[in-house]
């Protein structure tokens, strides 16, 4: 069934409504029961003080690293159903929400078109990215041609003051 699922790519979780835990298992298990996707490794759970719209509770977040066989599109595709079916409703931009999934990074390819930039265009500036996707892809090479732990590095030495903490339960 899933033996020919030659792309790799990351996906970004993140809850911070209800029951947060619950969210981001359901969204893995969303992703991990399409036919043509597979879970190859899955990060830590984190927990990150919010940012850009600052009255809500702190997130949780995990990247999931998958194989696909499906194109980008059709992968985003499938996370905006997993979100719609867990009932997110878009309110406020970089409000609180019952889940979030990002496509991260694609393989190689940068893609910038209206409904999909990738790489994600603010993981770079973001902790609750760069530490999980290093906890699971040291070594993965960006589009850029940088590793992702550089990048983490670069965005600890720049900005990196979000506060965020491994999640215990
Ligand atoms: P954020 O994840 O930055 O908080 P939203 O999830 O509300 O923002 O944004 C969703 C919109 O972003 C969708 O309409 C989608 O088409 C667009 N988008 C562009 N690139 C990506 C990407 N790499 N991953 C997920 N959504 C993306
Ligand atoms: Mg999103």
């Amino acid at each position: 069934m899933r033996e020919h699922l030659p792309f790799r790519a990351f996906v970004g979780l993140g809850s911070n409504l209800g029951d947060r835990v619950g969210y981001l298992s359901l969204a893995r298990q969303g992703l991990e029961e399409h036919p043509l996707i597979a879970i190859k490794r899955t990060s830590s759970i984190y927990e990150s003080e919010p940012v850009g719209y600052l009255e809500q509770d702190w997130f949780l977040n995990q990247v999931v690293e998958i194989a696909t066989s499906l194109q980008p599109s059709e992968l985003l595709a499938v996370m905006q159903g997993i979100e719609n079916r867990l009932g997110r409703k878009r309110k406020i931009r970089w409000g609180p929400r019952v889940i979030d999934l990002d496509l991260l990074l694609f393989e190689d390819l940068v893609i910038s078109t209206p409904e999909l930039t990738i790489p994600h265009p603010r993981m770079y500036e973001r902790s609750f990215v760069l530490i999980p996707l290093c906890e699971i892809a040291p070594d993965f090479l960006h589009p850029d041609g940088m590793n992702t732990r550089t990048h983490l590095q670069r965005h600890l030495e720049t900005r990196g003051g979000e506060r965020i903490r491994l999640y215990q339960g």
